[in-house]
């Protein structure tokens, strides 16, 4: 039977020394300022957006809504990103995606400068990550080593799995890991022998966007597992990438889907915007 890393209740606590640390900013600085964009009508970014906005809000940041029309032209996102990176109200700019088809995603990301790239995916902050240096670092990824952290587990000499190698979190989390001294393989869709590359892993963060993939004869027993998946069962119930009801008799530690490391990811995402005012 394996303890449970309780995102929900991590996630609470964190913001809670977060809100204290942003009044005492504020008391010497001023505001902390957030911005997010939002193009088109997409249900759920739009619950996404309004749950950053509402986060925002609760640990005393201040947020800025921008809602453009489905049929925004390249030229209008541009220049309101342009004015988003000259305001100095403004410490971290947030582009909620996927973005309409006809917008060049990639050209609009890269307006925003590394400094204000709280989500940190520019290629500085990327960059820096590889080679261990001051940066803003995903925030899904980021969450992970926190819960790692908050219960006791090191992962310096372990042996240490990434399911998922997406520049969002795969990537990310396995520079996160060879960073703290952990041995590192990232797995894919073309990795052979995956069932036993991963029953190898000390410590098994799976990112794959398959409900109830990894099964528990895919897990080392003793294993740290670490489910990012935020998937639909059978019946519609959101689940995770791992069969949590027979991995968590075999894991040491594990994270539940809902309630694990979804919680986090917002959290740091504060927490970054925090740290980009931090640094300005
Ligand atoms: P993604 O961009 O679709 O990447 C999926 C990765 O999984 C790819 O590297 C893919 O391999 C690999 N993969 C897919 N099927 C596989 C299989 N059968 N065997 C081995 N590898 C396989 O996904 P993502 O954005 O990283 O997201 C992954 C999951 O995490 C999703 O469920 C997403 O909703 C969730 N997520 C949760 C949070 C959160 O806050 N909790 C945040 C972000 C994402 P290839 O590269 O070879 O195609």
């Amino acid at each position: 039977m394996s303890i449970l890393i309780d995102g929900k209740m991590l996630a609470a606590k964190l913001r809670g020394e977060l809100k204290e640390k942003v009044a005492l900013f504020k008391a010497e600085k001023g505001e902390i300022g957030l911005a997010v964009v939002l193009v088109g009508e997409d249900p759920a970014s739009q619950v996404y957006v309004r749950n950053k906005i509402k986060a925002c809000e609760d640990v005393g940041i201040r947020s800025f809504s921008y809602h453009l029309p489905a049929e925004s032209t390249q030229k209008e996102v541009e220049s309101l990103i342009a004015e988003l990176v000259a305001s100095d109200k403004v410490d971290g700019i947030l582009v909620q995606l996927p973005l309409p088809k006809h917008l060049d995603e990639r050209k609009i990301l890269k307006l925003i400068p590394p400094a204000k790239d709280v989500d940190g995916f520019c290629a500085e902050n990327v960059g820096n990550l590889a080679m261990n240096r001051e940066t803003i670092v995903a925030c899904t990824p980021f969450g992970v080593m926190k819960m790692l952290e908050e219960y006791g587990i090191d992962p310096k000499g372990k042996s240490a799995v990434v399911l998922g190698r997406s520049n969002i979190v795969g990537k990310p989390m396995a520079m996160l890991l060879v960073n703290a001294d952990a041995t590192v393989t990232v797995c894919h869709s073309k990795t052979e022998n995956l069932k036993e590359v991963c029953a190898g892993a000390d410590i098994l963060v799976v990112a794959i966007g398959r409900p109830k993939f990894v099964t528990a004869d895919m897990v080392k027993k003793g294993a740290v597992v670490i489910d990012v998946g935020m998937d639909r069962d059978e019946n519609g119930k959101l689940c995770g990438d791992v069969d949590f009801e027979n991995v968590k008799e075999k894991a040491s530690f594990i994270t539940p889907v809902p309630g694990g490391v979804g919680p986090m990811t917002i959290t740091m995402l504060l927490y970054n915007t925090y740290i980009a005012a931090s640094r300005r």
